[in-house]
């Protein structure tokens, strides 16, 4: 993959690489947390209470960087991330706008370094990105794409715009209510039909994946190269669920599959990219998965 027209702008982005958990607490610390104390007493409030109050509104991303050696790690795989998650958001910008008479609402991309906090709990680089719907982030160690490499042996960048394009595909399924409905149905079914519903969300955002491959080579951002079809495929192959549990136990469980059969996942993602056309999408009423 090839870059076009690459945005490289830093809107909407927060960089907490070499910030520690980048925890609220961590946020006051030191001379801060003193000062606060002692206005706290002046007033005569409880200075506990004082200094937890200011936590709660310091978003976690202030906080110093604890390991500056890590602040600028992997400042290549940053670009390139950045890159396709401006992109990602341009194409759905439009695509929201002449399709959907929508407006699109940018989600933050969050780069940290081994783990930090999000409004949906605490997350370490080993649940790989994630996005979360309570504040509309998506999460990135950067280095799981070394791991994309060199365990899943995902080589090449169309793999690694993949992890970025289906992450951004979950925001798209939170604007359009999506996430949210499949959310009403959690604690009232079966965890078996849970898991199916999880697995369908799952393959769209896969399939939208793909609808933002077809357009950002139609709006002149990225051009592929030969090569890359497969290099994404073998990546959607090597986060398959089957893939995975076949790897840490040995054997597949379906009715545990939350994210969908490699088989699934490529089927979708080949789809999305060969239509772009967000009306093919449609895996919750797919016949094939229920
Ligand atoms: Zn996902």
């Amino acid at each position: 993959m090839k870059w076009i027209n690459r945005n490289d702008s830093e809107a909407n982005f927060e960089d907490r690489r070499g910030r520690g958990r980048g925890r609220k607490n961590a946020a006051v610390g030191g001379a801060g947390a003193i000062i606060i104390v002692i206005i706290a007493l002046l007033l005569g409030q409880n200075p506990f209470q004082a200094v937890d109050m200011v936590n709660s509104v310091v978003p976690g991303q202030s906080a110093e960087v604890t390991d500056p050696s890590r602040a600028n790690e992997n400042e290549e795989l940053k670009v390139f991330t950045l890159g396709v998650f401006n992109s990602a958001n341009d194409v759905w910008s439009e695509i929201f706008r002449t399709q959907l008479q929508q407006s699109y609402v940018k989600p933050t991309l969050v780069t940290f370094t081994d783990e930090t906090v999000s409004e949906c709990g605490g997350a370490t680089a080993a649940v790989g990105p994630f996005y979360c719907p309570a504040d509309q982030k998506m999460y990135i160690d950067l280095n799981f794409f070394h791991q994309l490499k060199s365990e899943f042996g995902a080589k090449g960048d169309l793999a690694m715009a993949y992890v970025t394009a289906h992450e951004v595909g979950h925001h798209v399924q939170k604007l359009l209510g999506i996430i949210d409905q499949v959310n009403q149905y959690r604690g009232r079914i079966s965890e078996t039909e849970q898991n199916k519903l999880n697995v369908k969300l799952e393959l769209q955002a896969d399939f939208l994946a793909g609808v933002w491959v077809h357009h950002a080579q139609k709006m002149n951002m990225i051009l592929l190269e030969p090569g890359d079809l497969e290099s994404a495929i073998s990546a959607t192959t090597a986060v398959g669920d089957d893939t995975i549990q076949k790897r840490s136990m040995g054997y597949s469980v379906p009715d545990s599959f939350t994210h969908g059969t490699a088989a699934q996942r490529t089927y979708w993602f080949r789809k999305g990219m060969q239509t772009g056309d967000i009306g093919q999408g449609d895996t919750f009423n797919d016949p094939g998965l229920n």
